[in-house]
């Protein structure tokens, strides 16, 4: 049984970039594994949360139904009895309006009227295995026949890849988690812990993603991989099992050594590094660097991600590993490039971040959020964490308007655009 979602409420964070597309353009990856290490001021956290099994959850509540409500439930607006997790805002009013909004213990955003709560109150605590339990066998459920579940300490892999496919996936994300936790010491991103599991989800073949995917994203058939903010979910499909195109394609189920092996090639890396990617976003939004349900600064979330696809462990040994240099975006460094080449930079960095999504010219939205990103990461870190801390803590839900993006990034990079256009370009000129 597949749930289809009712909106998706931000779908611009869905990736859009075509992986057939570029895959051609792939250039080499170099090993950087070189690179120096930034000496840092924090140390980093290396001690681990503790995630077993028999660790509690406390803190949740648990959201009772009407019968009417239920009774009379739309199409889409699907309710259980109850629902527990984590709130995310109370909006109700005193009249009996407004909405309630919590994070569902599968980590599904649920946003329900008030009209419809018959109360709400604090949920018995669980343990996190039984938590992991009831994840697992609402996923079983969900997908089926042939489909099995992997733990990891922050993951759950519900996957009919092969096993050596799906160990491949579970150290690639905890890898990336584990840089990500070194990014956010050494930026003073205080972040809070997660201990519910992040849901991903493996298909065999590319087929199967994509008959799923229609149900959530336009274009499902050009992408490799994408999160949804409202399942929390990352999405994809076995890049190693199907070989060549069309009626000559094959299949093969390969151990975890020959995926490896296979997905170490350089003309695998752009696959691959969309996988990173989409893994960014939920790691970032889980961790609350950005919101699922407040506003966000786009080009910072995008930018972020095309960072973290650079990742400066060594290829041959299955690489994706971090350090707290990231290596140019070689790939994002030459699109940037040309788009500064043929089109006026003039007021290209203030359009894109008044937007809340990237309309018109994609491949530039993505390029300039990367070269900007990279530019103040390099160059301005204080102030960008800054500016993001302070996006982060806005309500849930409040609108953010294209000014006030505007104003909250003048507050910590000043006005004057055609001096950061200057500066960026230069400093881009010299990578
Ligand atoms: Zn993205």
């Amino acid at each position: 049984m597949k749930r289809a979602t009712s909106t998706l409420g931000t779908a611009a964070i869905i990736l859009t970039l075509s992986a057939t597309l570029l895959c051609s353009a792939q250039e080499q990856e170099k090993d950087a594994s070189d690179a120096p290490e930034t000496p840092s001021a924090r140390s980093v956290k290396s001690a681990r949360v503790d995630r077993s099994d028999d660790v509690p959850i406390v803190g949740r509540k648990r959201v009772a139904i009407k019968q009417s409500a239920l009774d009379e439930s739309e199409e889409g607006v699907r309710l259980e009895r109850e629902i527990i997790g984590r709130e995310i805002a109370d909006y109700r009013t005193p009249s009996g309006g407004g909405k309630y909004a919590i994070e569902d213990e599968y980590g599904f955003l649920r946003t329900i009227p008030a009209a419809a709560i018959k109360s709400i109150d604090d949920a018995p605590d669980a343990t996190l295995g039984e938590l992991r339990e009831a994840c697992k066998k609402r996923l079983l459920a969900e997908f089926g026949e042939g489909f099995s579940v992997k733990t990891t300490d922050r993951y759950l892999f519900v996957y009919n890849s092969s096993d050596g496919y799906a160990e491949w996936c579970a150290r690639l994300f905890d890898n990336l988690a584990d840089g990500f936790q070194r990014y956010a010491d050494k930026n003073g991103f205080d972040l809070k812990e997660r201990l519910e599991p992040m849901t991903v989800v493996v298909f065999a073949a590319k087929s199967e993603f994509v008959r799923y995917a229609s149900n959530e994203t336009p274009g499902a058939d050009q992408i490799a991989a994408y999160y949804n903010l409202e399942t929390n979910r990352v999405v994809l499909y076995d890049l190693s099992e199907t070989e060549g195109t069309g009626a000559a394609a094959t299949r093969r189920r390969r151990t975890f050594q020959e995926t490896k092996e296979y997905l170490s090639r350089p003309n695998a890396a752009f696959n691959v590094a969309t996988i990173v990617h989409e893994a960014t976003h939920q790691v970032a939004y889980n961790r609350g660097l950005f919101q699922r349900t407040g506003p966000f600064a786009l080009w910072t979330a995008e930018g972020l991600s095309l960072l973290f696809e650079t990742p400066n462990g060594k290829a041959s040994q299955g690489g994706w590993g971090y350090r707290s240099v990231f290596p140019v975006n070689e790939r994002q460094l030459a699109i940037f490039r040309e788009v500064a080449s043929r089109t006026s930079q003039k007021d290209a960095l203030r359009d894109l971040i008044r937007q809340d999504k990237f309309m018109v010219d994609l491949r530039a939205s993505y390029a300039t959020s990367w070269a900007l990103f990279h530019y103040l990461y390099k160059k301005r870190p204080k102030e960008l964490a800054e500016y993001m801390r302070e996006i982060a803590n806005k309500p849930p839900f409040t609108v953010y308007s294209p000014e006030d993006r505007i104003a909250d990034f003048e507050k910590y990079f000043g006005n004057d655009w055609e001096k950061l256009t200057e500066n960026l370009l230069k400093f881009v000129k010299r990578l």
